[in-house]
């Protein structure tokens, strides 16, 4: 394994290098770069190396690292799966959610963000492939949630997410994507104020950048495969 330094550095050319292929302008695709299952010593380089936007995937996990690493710099994007009884502190350790996908969980994060605090901003998960027993809501649930997050001062909606099924072909790839992008282009012209679709990791980050992501998440490229017992 490379160190997170030369991978970021080589990262940072493969998201430049596809941002110019597919008519992106230079910048537009924010790194997340995704440290769940890694220690604080792996987050250190990153840090050295520029890198200020990181996303976790476990409430405990996370705020152990947050609060050693405390770093007024750094911008922590919690993209797991939400349980309620972690909600407070979703809403007072992090700076974005990803992965809404319930009335009850936005009106709890609403609630439960510090006044000392911005909103939170957050992304609402699509299940874009329709899969079984999977996070998000289907795209027929989009408005109703839309509706009452934008109701909500203490949450600042952004955009979409989505983690769609995987797969090796590139035009198979780009298919959810798209069509993720289209479910936000329909939500923007009502709420011209989104500007996030949060898509691509690091099999299909590419495909995710040709259909339109301005996040890509970053896991295995930049850190190295996930133990399997740790990757839960
Ligand atoms: C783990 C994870 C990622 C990163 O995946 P890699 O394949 O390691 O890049 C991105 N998004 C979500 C929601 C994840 O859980």
């Amino acid at each position: 394994m490379k160190n997170p330094a030369t991978a970021l550095i080589e990262l940072r050319k493969r998201i430049g290098a596809a941002e110019q292929k597919y008519g992106r302008l230079p910048g537009s695709v924010k790194l997340l770069a995704v440290t769940k299952t890694k220690l604080i010593k792996d987050i250190y380089p990153a840090i050295d190396c520029g890198q200020t936007d990181f996303a976790e995937n476990y409430v405990q996990e996370a705020i152990g690292k947050i609060t050693a690493i405390n770093d007024s710099r750094l911008t922590w994007h919690f993209i797991g799966p939400i349980q309620s009884n972690k909600t407070r502190a979703i809403a007072e350790y992090f700076h974005w959610v990803h992965s809404l996908d319930r009335a009850k969980i936005a009106l709890r994060l609403n609630d439960l963000r510090p006044d000392h605090l911005p909103p939170l901003n957050i992304c609402i998960q699509i299940n874009i492939c329709n899969e079984q027993s999977k996070s998000g809501i289907l795209p027929d649930a989009l408005r109703e949630l839309v509706k009452v997050c934008t109701a909500l001062p203490r949450l600042r909606l952004r955009g979409l997410m989505a983690l769609p099924v995987p797969s090796e072909n590139f035009d198979q790839q780009r298919v959810p994507f798209r069509r993720l992008r289209e479910l936000f282009d329909e939500l923007h012209s009502s709420q011209p104020g989104l500007d996030t679709l949060s898509m691509g990791t690091s099999h299909d980050m590419e495909a995710a950048i040709a259909e339109g992501s301005t996040m890509v998440r970053i896991g295995t490229v930049l850190f190295g495969p996930r133990d399997h017992l740790l990757n839960r």
